[in-house]
């Protein structure tokens, strides 16, 4: 296929680890099978969430396990002002208002109810900008290339916040726009970001952006049942060759691609041109969660 563009992007809160290597290694996969590139973005808008060192970090770990990227990082730090240009337009349109509503005044609703969508109330106070999401009123739909059609009411979904009160901006509008920027074709990621996804649509659907087509796949989990973080001490990805080898397998193995059992001691450079060769994402088996 051409003209296929994948990415990975995590967010440099901590090193990765086996849930974040699924992700990477999916969707590195999906984009050699096409033939196509794999690009690697760093998504440190949050900078308090985002230690130093920690995407250097992450940049040796992908290079561990023969992930190698395509063209310059991109780096959500330096996207300010695509972040901004994309805001005034959706203000242009009248498809965002600023809102200095706090969770604390509306806890008593499922979602935002978008008090503040004709005018703010406490135009004092500092204010968030919202997606007016009343406007075209559509559901979202989409079909997941693994999960099938997938349906959501704007009426669930509520007025995504596009920047906060403290000036940061919103993972929901930087994923859009860097995403249109890069010329995403196809986006490869967990499952624990598929309800992220119908804001994503409305989106792109109000700023006129191409709609890439999405692949969520099972989130790896621990014993818990919880999903693996830094907070509950997922261990990191190592970097030393003799111990990358049999956990690529393993990953392998995870993504339901039943590689040969004597790869597990191959180099990488091998593993991966197996598995590039044989991917099929069609035997991933459709489940949300999946033991680590
Ligand atoms: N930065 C997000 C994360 O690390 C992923 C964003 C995405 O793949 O859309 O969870």
């Amino acid at each position: 296929m051409t003209g296929y563009r994948g990415r990975f992007a995590p967010t440099p809160s901590g090193p990765l680890h086996f849930g974040s290597l699924i992700a990477a290694l999916a969707s590195f996969l999906d984009a050699r099978r096409a033939g196509g590139e794999w690009l690697l973005r760093i998504e440190d808008i949050d900078p308090p969430r985002c230690p130093a060192g920690a995407a250097d970090v992450i940049l040796r770990q992908l290079e561990a396990f023969g992930l190698h990227w395509d063209g310059p990082v991109l780096w959500q730090h330096d996207r300010d002002a695509a972040y901004a240009a994309a805001l005034e337009k959706l203000e242009a349109l009248g498809l965002a208002y600023p809102c200095s509503c706090s969770r604390k005044q509306w806890r008593e609703h499922s979602v935002y109810p978008g008090w503040c969508r004709e005018g703010v109330r406490e135009p004092e106070k500092p204010v968030a900008w919202r997606l007016r999401s009343d406007l075209g009123l559509r559901p979202v739909v989409w079909q997941d290339r693994l999960f099938g059609v997938q349906r959501f009411d704007p009426a669930d979904l509520g007025d995504v916040v596009l920047q906060r009160k403290d000036g940061l901006w919103a993972y929901q509008l930087a994923v859009v726009v860097d995403d249109a920027d890069q010329g995403i074709s196809d986006v490869v990621r967990g499952f624990d970001l598929l309800d992220n996804t119908p804001w994503q649509r409305q989106l792109q659907h109000a700023l006129g952006l191409p709609e890439p087509r999405y692949l969520h796949l099972p989130l790896i989990v621990n014993r818990d049942g919880q999903k693996l973080s830094k907070q509950n001490l997922a261990p990191a990805l190592p970097l030393e060759d003799h111990v990358v080898r049999p956990l690529l397998h393993r990953a392998l193995v995870a993504l339901d691609q039943t590689p040969p059992a004597e790869l597990g001691t191959a180099p990488v450079a091998e593993q991966l041109a197996w598995a590039s060769g044989n991917w099929e994402p069609q035997r991933i088996h459709a489940e949300a969660h999946r033991r680590e």
